[in-house]
């Protein structure tokens, strides 16, 4: 057992960290290179590295990471003091917060040997948080390191990452991803291999696959598009059906964080036995009221996002089947279907539904009313 352990299919990381905290732990603190930047696709592993990195650098025992003493499990769940999570719950991350946070990094560290900041979805700073942040890692404080997440360097200003050391990680091969579930989770390895080769490598929808079967049901409502574009009426109701299941999924997840956390800061903020909240406090919740607001949009997005990789991943199988490749088809239980569709369409016309997806994929991340841009895929996935 070590801090490394649920880093699935990432040996290369692995290596490259596990050097960088032995170097730091016998160098002056002054070559410690204060800036890094972890990058991966979504559910690769990018925050579960860092997290592990920031363990590392903060445990005594040797190999540091060990992953049992105090120190290890203090950072990986989050309540080590010199160890800040910062998981921006919006679709932005501001200049005000940012600021604080730069403020409050630049502190000595009380007990461990470094002050780090995990800063997971970091592309989500705006470009004036960016600026405060840039001038932070430009002069770090002797003991500060920050650990940035972000889908790719290109999200993050081009002067951040210079600045940064680069952590890279892959897509994990499915079978990796399997074998984790497997391990760590108790699942069967036939569902587990399912799961994971459905997920396309993504960790954490690997596991919700196996083990949600509403997630499960929702997949493949999304993978039974393709089949029922009988017509343009039916497309149109295709791209309705979709939106509105992204929705609901949305409200139901938000819903649930957003009343344990109104609960909770109603009596933080000293709400009476009859429910009147004290003078001066309206501002405050209504501020958490704006960041729930804008995090169920997020949540929304990245369930819209998922059906587009979904339906992504069936026109990818139709395209491998048409070209012959021989590569794992990521829907082998619908192979039959697949393949009536591979006969049914030229690899032209597969590639043109592929564009259509990614289009629409641009144009809802460019704040285009999602029920348009879904019909302008969904038309072109009928007849285009
Ligand atoms: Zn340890």
């Amino acid at each position: 057992m070590s801090v490394w352990n649920d880093l699935v299919g990432q040996e290369p990381v692995v290596a490259q960290l596990r050097k960088a905290v032995e170097d730091s732990a016998s160098r002056e603190t002054g070559r410690m290179t204060h800036a890094w930047l972890f990058t991966g696709p979504p559910g690769s592993g990018r925050s579960t590295a860092a997290r592990a990195f920031a363990a590392a650098l903060q445990c005594h025992e040797t190999p540091r990471g060990c992953g049992h003493c105090a120190l290890c499990h203090q950072v990986l769940h989050g309540t080590h003091a010199d160890v800040r999570i910062v998981r921006p719950s919006g679709l932005s991350y501001g200049v005000r917060e940012t600021r604080e946070l730069v403020l409050r990094s630049a502190t000595t560290p009380t007990g461990g040997r470094w002050q780090i900041v995990l800063f997971e979805d970091a592309d989500r700073v705006t470009e004036a948080g960016a600026n405060a942040l840039l001038k932070a890692i430009e002069e770090p404080p002797p003991r500060t390191i920050w650990l940035l997440c972000a889908p790719s360097p290109d999200d993050l200003l081009v002067t951040i990452r210079s600045r940064c050391r680069m952590v890279t990680l892959r897509t994990p091969p499915a079978g990796a991803v399997a074998d984790v579930l497997v391990r760590r989770d108790g699942i069967d390895e036939d569902v587990a291999l399912d799961a994971a080769r459905a997920a396309q490598g993504h960790i954490g929808r690997a596991k919700r696959l196996a083990t949600d079967p509403e997630s499960r049901k929702r997949r493949n409502e999304v993978l039974a598009v393709p089949g029922r574009l009988t017509g343009v009426g039916p497309a149109v109701d295709a791209a309705e059906t979709l939106v509105k299941a992204a929705e609901a999924d949305a409200k139901a997840i938000t819903e649930e964080l957003n009343e344990a956390e109104t609960a909770a800061l109603r009596q933080a903020l000293g709400e009476s036995a009859k429910g009147r909240m004290p003078r001066g406090t309206a501002g405050v919740l209504k501020e958490l009221e704006t960041r729930q607001k804008s995090r169920e949009t997020r949540v929304k997005r990245d369930s819209l996002d998922q059906a587009l990789l979904d339906l992504a991943s069936y026109y990818r199988d139709v395209l491998t089947l048409q070209l012959g490749s021989g590569v794992q088809l990521v829907n082998a239980d619908r192979e039959p279907e697949l393949r009536a569709a591979a006969g049914r369409m030229t690899p032209e016309a597969t590639l043109r539904r592929l564009d259509a997806i990614v289009g629409c994929r641009e144009r809802v991340d460019a704040n285009v009313n999602p029920l348009l841009a879904f019909e302008a895929m969904t038309l072109v996935l009928h007849g285009g």
